[in-house]
C-alpha cells in the first residue's frame, strides 16, 4: 500500500501513515487508508486497529497542493475516508503524537478512540487559509469538546498543546511513554473489555442559551474578522452542529466550505501559503547545498537598523558583537535595544530572565579586532558608498576566511560593495525592514559573485530568525523599493492632477493598504526622500527629480517628527490632520508646472497606484531581479502593508485579468502628461495578457 505501512502486532493492526514530511492526506494515502481498513476488517486475526503517523507526527492534514485539482475531490475524498473509519466494524484507535492538524485532526475525530502523547500539536488551521474544516471537524469537535472550546479552536486556527487538552473528552487516554506501545495497550484493553465503539457523530451536543451565545459569538467575531468571511462561516457551521442532526450539519459544513473555497479572500490566502513555500527555493541553488555554520555574528552600526538587526540575531539565540566607531553612538544604540526589550517585558511578551539572557548575548565594541571569530557580519552604517568602502575594507582585513559579509544597504550597488573586498563570493545583501526586529520581510540580495552556499546559508539564517526571505538581484531599490518608487511617483502624479494627499491615502486605505503613501511618507520622514532626490539631481543634472515634498521640506515639514509634513499633527499625536497650508503648496506647485487641476476619482487613484506597482513588478521579473511573481507579492505583503486578502500586487493583477491591466496601462500611457516609458505595459505583461496567461502560472524565462 502506497504511503502507508500495515502490520499486525499481536492481534492489533497497526496502520502507519507514511507520507513525509507531514503525512498529508493526498489521494494515494487516502486510497491506502481505505484499503488498510478493509484488510483489517477482513482479517479474523485482527481485533482492533491503531492509526498512527510516522516521522513528525500523526498528520498535518489535507495536501494543499491538491487544492483546486481533480485529486482533491477524487474518490475517496477525505470525508469518505473518515466515514469509512467511523463505520468500521472493528475499533479504530488514533494514536496522536506530533502534528495533528486540519484534516489530520478530522481523521482522528472519525476514529472510535483517541490516545495522545505529550507534545502533540492540535489545530484546525483552515481558517488561516480562508476556509473552514470541511471534513466534519466543525460537527465532531463540538460534540467532544463542547461548543465554546471547539469554536475557539476552529475560529482561531490556533495550535493547542495536547497537554492542555489532557483531561478533556478529546482523548480517551494520555500516553506518557512510547506512543505506539501505549496505543497497543489501549487497543488490547478495548478488545478484551469489548468496549462499545464510540462514534463521535452519535454524541449529543447541547448548549444552554444557544441563541444568545451564538449571537454574541457572531458579533464579536465579525468585529475582528475584517474583510474575511471564514471566521463567521465557522460560527454558522457550529450553529448547525447544535441545531441540526449530524448529517444535516455535515451538509451545511460542506456548503459553507464550498462557498469559502470560491472566495477571493481564500484564493489570496492560499496563494500566500504557496508563495512562502516557493520563496524558499532558489532556482539554481539545490536544496541540499551545504550551509556554512553560523554560531556568532557581528553587526556594524548601532543605529535604527543595526539595533533591530542585532535584536533579530539575539532573539534567534546567536551571540552578537555590535560595533560602532564612537562610544556615545554605541551607548545610544545599546540603550535603544534595552528600551525595546523592556517594552516587550512590560507587554508580557518577554520575561526578566529571557531579557537578561538576551542582553548577555550582546558584546558591544569599538574595535574591529573583536570581530575575528564571527561567522557572519551585517553592516548597517550610513547609506554612503565611501563609508561602506571604509567598513568593508576594514572587515576584509579582520574577518576570518569563509565568514559571510552582508550589507543592509537599501539601494547602493551590492557588486560595488563586494568589490571593496578580496572575497566577493562571500558578500551578500541582507536587506531588513524597519523595525528590523519586528518586520518579517528580508530581501536577500544576490550579487554577481555571491556563492551558492552563502545564499543557502542566508536562507537558513532567515528561517532561524523567523523571517520571510525573498531573493532579489542587484538593481536600484531591489524589489520592494524599486516598485515603491513607481508607486510614490504615481501618487504624486495624482496630487498634481488634482487630488489631495488625504484623498489618495483614503482611496488606497479603502483598497486595503495599511497606510496611504502620504501617511507613510510622514511616518518615515520626508527628509529621506528629499536627500535622495538632491543626490540624484547632482548625479543626473539633465533630469527633473523635483517633487512637491521639496517645498514642504524647505519649510521644515519633515513629517511626524517635526509635527508636520503632508499632514499636520497635534503635539504627541500621530493622527494626521489635513492641512490647508499643504493644499496651498500643492496648488502653487501645480500652477508653476502649468497644470490645470481636474477631478480625480478613487477608482483612478487605486488603478494608477496598483498598476504602477504591477508594471514595475513585471519589469523586475523580465530583468531577472525576482525569481517569480509570488516573491514580489511576499515583498509587498510583508514589507509594505499590502492587504493579505488581496494576495499581493501581482496576484491582484492576475485576479483582475492581465488583459484588463495591460489595457488600463496603455490608456494611462496615452493620457497627456503621462510618461510612456513608465506607463506603457511591460513587454512581459503584454505577452502574458495576449496569451490569456497569469503571472502565477508563468514559469518560463522572462527574457
Ligand atoms: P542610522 O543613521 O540610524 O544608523 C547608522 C549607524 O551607523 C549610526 O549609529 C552611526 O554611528 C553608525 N556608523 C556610521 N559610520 C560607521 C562606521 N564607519 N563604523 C561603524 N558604525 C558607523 O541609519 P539606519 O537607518 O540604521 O540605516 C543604516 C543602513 O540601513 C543604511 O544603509 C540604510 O540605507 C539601510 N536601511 C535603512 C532602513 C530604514 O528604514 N532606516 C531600512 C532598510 C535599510
Amino acid at each position: 500500500m502506497n504511503k502507508l505501512k500495515f502490520e499486525v502486532l499481536d492481534g492489533i493492526a497497526v496502520i502507519t501513515l507514511d507520507n513525509p514530511p507531514v503525512n498529508s492526506l493526498g489521494l494515494e494515502l487516502r486510497e491506502s487508508i481505505v484499503s488498510a481498513l478493509a484488510r483489517a476488517n477482513a482479517d479474523d486475526g485482527v481485533g482492533a486497529m491503531v492509526l498512527i503517523g510516522s516521522g513528525t507526527g500523526f498528520s498535518g492534514g489535507a495536501d494543499i497542493r491538491e487544492f483546486g485539482t481533480p485529486k482533491a475531490v477524487a474518490y475517496p475524498n477525505l470525508r469518505t475516508v473518515i466515514g469509512e473509519v467511523e463505520d468500521s466494524a472493528k475499533p479504530v484507535i488514533a494514536a496522536i503524537g506530533g502534528v495533528c492538524m486540519g484534516g489530520g485532526l478530522e481523521l482522528a475525530l472519525g476514529c472510535h478512540f483517541r490516545v495522545a502523547a505529550a507534545g502533540a500539536r492540535i489545530a484546525l488551521p483552515e481558517v488561516k487559509l480562508g476556509i473552514l474544516p470541511g471534513a466534519g471537524g466543525t460537527q465532531r469537535l463540538p460534540r467532544l469538546l463542547g461548543v465554546e472550546a471547539a469554536l475557539n479552536i476552529i475560529v482561531s486556527g490556533a495550535t493547542v498543546a495536547s497537554e492542555k487538552l489532557r483531561d478533556t473528552p478529546l482523548f480517551d487516554a494520555f500516553i506518557d511513554g512510547d506512543l505506539l506501545q501505549g496505543a497497543l495497550g489501549f487497543a488490547r484493553r478495548v478488545v478484551a473489555e469489548k468496549l462499545p465503539l464510540r462514534r463521535v457523530r452519535d454524541l449529543n451536543v447541547t448548549l444552554p442559551n444557544a441563541d444568545a451565545y451564538f449571537q454574541f459569538a457572531r458579533n464579536s467575531i465579525k468585529a475582528v474578522a475584517g474583510p474575511y468571511p471564514a471566521p463567521v462561516a465557522c460560527v454558522e457551521a457550529v450553529v448547525a452542529a447544535v441545531e441540526k442532526p449530524f448529517e444535516a450539519g455535515l451538509k451545511c459544513e460542506r456548503e459553507l466550505f464550498a462557498i469559502l473555497m470560491m472566495s477571493p479572500e481564500s484564493a489570496a490566502l492560499r496563494h500566500i501559503f504557496q508563495a512562502e513555500r516557493a520563496a524558499t527555493h532558489i532556482l539554481d541553488v539545490p536544496t541540499d547545498t551545504p550551509v556554512r555554520p553560523i554560531r556568532k555574528a557581528g553587526v556594524i552600526g548601532a543605529g535604527t537598523m543595526g539595533g533591530g538587526i542585532a535584536m533579530s540575531l539575539i532573539n534567534a539565540g546567536l551571540p552578537v558583537v555590535l560595533l560602532e566607531t564612537q562610544q556615545d553612538a554605541l551607548d545610544r544604540g545599546l540603550a535603544n535595544i534595552r528600551r525595546n526589550y523592556q517594552g516587550a517585558l512590560r507587554k508580557g511578551t518577554l520575561n526578566e530572565a529571557s531579557l537578561e539572557q538576551r542582553l548577555a548575548l550582546l558584546a558591544p565594541t569599538l574595535d574591529y579586532a573583536s570581530l575575528g571569530d564571527v561567522d557572519l557580519v551585517i553592516e548597517a552604517v550610513f547609506e554612503n558608498m565611501d563609508v561602506k568602502r571604509q567598513v568593508f575594507e576594514a572587515l576584509d582585513a579582520v574577518i576570518k576566511p569563509g565568514a559571510i559579509l552582508a550589507s543592509n544597504t537599501s539601494a547602493l550597488n551590492l557588486d560595488a560593495i563586494a568589490a571593496f573586498t578580496r572575497r566577493p563570493q562571500d558578500v551578500i545583501g541582507l536587506h531588513f525592514f524597519s523595525p528590523a526586529n519586528v518586520m518579517r520581510l528580508l530581501e536577500i540580495v544576490r550579487g554577481a559573485n555571491t556563492a551558492k552556499d552563502v545564499l543557502a546559508t542566508a536562507m537558513r539564517l532567515s528561517k532561524t530568525m523567523g523571517k520571510v526571505a525573498v531573493v532579489s538581484g542587484v538593481c536600484d531599490g531591489f524589489i520592494g523599493n524599486r516598485m515603491l518608487a513607481r508607486y510614490g511617483a504615481a501618487a504624486h502624479d495624482l496630487i498634481m492632477a488634482g487630488a489631495l494627499p488625504q484623498q489618495v491615502d483614503a482611496a488606497l486605505q479603502e483598497f486595503g493598504m495599511a497606510m496611504g503613501p502620504f501617511r507613510v511618507g510622514d511616518l518615515a520622514g520626508l527628509d529621506i526622500g528629499w536627500a535622495g532626490r538632491k543626490r540624484r539631481a547632482a548625479e543626473f543634472p539633465a533630469r527633473d527629480f523635483s517633487n512637491a515634498a521639496d517645498v514642504l521640506c524647505e519649510a521644515g515639514r519633515f513629517g511626524q517628527k517635526t509635527g508636520a509634513g503632508w499632514y499636520r499633527y497635534e503635539p504627541g499625536s500621530r493622527t494626521p490632520i489635513p492641512d490647508p497650508k499643504v493644499e496651498a503648496v500643492i496648488e502653487e506647485y501645480r500652477r508653476k508646472k502649468g497644470i490645470t487641476p481636474r477631478k480625480v476619482e478613487s477608482k483612478e487613484i487605486v488603478e494608477r497606484c496598483m498598476y504602477a506597482l504591477v508594471n514595475e513588478g513585471a519589469r523586475i521579473i523580465e530583468d531577472g531581479i525576482a525569481q517569480r511573481s509570488s516573491d514580489i507579492d511576499l515583498v509587498y505583503l510583508n514589507g509594505y502593508g499590502f492587504p493579505a486578502y488581496r494576495g499581493g500586487p501581482m496576484f491582484f493583477a492576475d485576479q483582475t485579468g492581465l488583459h484588463e491591466v495591460a489595457r488600463a496601462l496603455a490608456r494611462i500611457a496615452a493620457q497627456p502628461g503621462s510618461d510612456p516609458s513608465v506607463w506603457a505595459p511591460a513587454p512581459l505583461l503584454t505577452r502574458l495578457a495576449d496569451q490569456g496567461q497569469t503571472f502565477s502560472a508563468f514559469k518560463g524565462s522572462a527574457k
